[in-house]
């Protein structure tokens, strides 16, 4: 089976969440605001960065008005606002002052070759194929030097720890395949923006470090593989799940 990093989040947040979500494939059409901003971002940077490709950079109000056109093509009724003390308007601010902040940081956005936005990969974490990973890269970039950077772009309301980003498992699994693309020899540089706090972390992560990455991971698929009782796992993320008040008895 070929499995993705959410899948492997989804399965160690809540068993039942994730039976309904891939086993049972039970799919129920609502989305929280968090989710939708992020994906509204990711769209704005994505064409932002699209523009650049092709040699034409966009003014910032050009941007931010794409952003807010973006919102206003996809708002629909299923968004759930989970913190009823904020309406839809405080996290539309919060997107655009995301992707403002990062137009001020970044142009002209010449740092690096732009090699692929939304990049997606596959790759095995064994010599015999047993375990496949699928995953998608926000932008791949080559530096001035050859060096390879994995960017991904976070729009969520809490700034985590440099210890909590030392055990990210997302981007070093991603490295397993764009070193099998590019190159044992090539060094890798993993990027997140956090675009609500305007940080970035930068880690690199050594070759024992991805051979322990990769084999908890190989842990835990085989823990998915061997269980039969998926059961709900009631916490906080409850609020946020499609299941919450329907499929699921917690
Ligand atoms: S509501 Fe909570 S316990 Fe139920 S499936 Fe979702 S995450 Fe699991």
């Amino acid at each position: 089976m070929i499995y993705s990093y959410s899948k492997l989040s989804t399965f160690e947040n809540c068993r039942f969440q994730y039976k309904l979500r891939y086993i049972d494939k039970i799919i129920v059409e609502k989305d929280t605001i968090e989710r939708f901003l992020g994906n509204v971002v990711h769209s704005t940077l994505e064409y932002l960065y699209n523009d650049v490709i092709k040699g034409g950079i966009r003014e910032k109000a050009d941007v931010i008005k794409l952003y807010h056109w973006f919102w206003k093509k996809e708002y629909n009724d299923k968004i759930v606002i989970v913190k009823k003390q904020y309406g839809k308007d405080h996290y539309k601010l919060i997107g655009e002052r995301c992707v403002e902040r990062y137009y001020n940081k970044y142009f002209p956005f010449n740092q690096n070759k732009i090699l692929g936005m939304e990049e997606k990969i596959q790759f095995k974490l064994d010599e015999s194929g047993k375990y496949i990973l699928n995953g998608v890269i926000d932008r791949l970039d080559e530096t001035p030097k050859g060096d390879i950077e994995i960017h991904d772009y976070k729009t969520g309301m809490t700034l985590p720890s440099d210890f909590h980003m030392n055990k990210e498992r997302q981007l070093p699994l991603y490295q397993i395949g764009i070193k099998e693309k590019f190159g044992k020899d090539k060094n890798i540089y993993l990027i997140w923006h956090y675009l609500a706090f305007d940080h970035e972390f930068n880690i690199t992560k050594t070759e024992d470090d991805i051979v322990k990455i990769k084999n908890e991971t190989i842990n835990v698929i085989d823990e998915i593989e061997k269980t039969t009782e998926f059961t709900p796992k009631k916490s906080p993320l409850c609020n946020y799940c499609e299941y919450f008040g329907s499929y699921c008895p917690k």
